[in-house]
């Protein structure tokens, strides 16, 4: 899903009131890579390709369901024309998309340990070199060099590290049984002494 996630932006509430202008009505998330259409509506660029992609033959605006296909831009010479498909062509809006840059952001990689927070139209840079990203091949962890990294022995490790936490595992389990049975046992033998003096009662 296009769109940034407005938690993921720090002291967004600053702008308060403007956040509505850079949220996307498709994804409902702040604008990534806004395009403008000829009816003057703003989508990320993914959230519109999605969506004119899944229309068929009806390409209109989301927003106002004006068509769009028969409206080839008239300035589309200009290098600020984005093509959604081989009839629709948008306007990328620089203006939104500059004011959306500045906006700062928390690392991807967050959950991994990264608290980086930086402009976004520093995210994607910093990305490639964050030291809590993960590989695209083998999806663990990079580290800080990406010389060093080796899929095959990072995947041979990994799976050391679960055959040894399979195995504390299996341990552990066994232990519980055997302590059940004991306990088991004891219930067992604790009943049997005290049957006898509630044989004749009625419960
Ligand atoms: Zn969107
Ligand atoms: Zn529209
Ligand atoms: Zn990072
Ligand atoms: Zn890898």
């Amino acid at each position: 899903m296009p769109g940034f996630e407005t938690n993921r932006f720090v002291n967004l509430e600053v702008i308060d009131g403007l956040i509505d202008e850079l949220r996307c009505s498709i994804c409902m998330n702040i604008y990534e890579t806004a395009v403008q259409t000829c009816c003057g509506h703003n989508f990320c660029y993914g959230c519109l390709k999605q969506w004119i992609q899944s229309n068929g033959d009806r390409k209109e605006c989301p927003e106002c369901r004006q068509l769009l296909s028969s409206r080839k831009r008239s300035n589309s010479d200009n290098n600020n024309t984005i093509i959604i498909s081989s009839d629709v062509v948008v306007d990328k809006n620089s203006k939104l998309n500059a004011i959306i840059g500045k906006l700062k952001i928390r690392c991807d990689y967050e959950w991994n340990g990264c608290s980086l927070v930086m402009a976004l139209e520093s995210l994607s840079a910093h990305l490639k070199e964050c030291p809590h990203r993960l590989c695209p091949t083998c999806c663990l962890n990079v580290g800080p060099s990406r010389e060093q990294h080796n899929c095959i022995d990072q995947l041979k490790n990994e799976m050391n590290n679960w055959r040894n936490r399979f195995l504390e595992t299996e341990q552990k389990l066994k232990e519980m049984l055997v302590e059940n049975n004991e306990l088991n046992r004891q219930v067992m033998s604790l009943q049997n002494r005290v049957k006898p003096y509630i044989k004749n009662r009625v419960i």
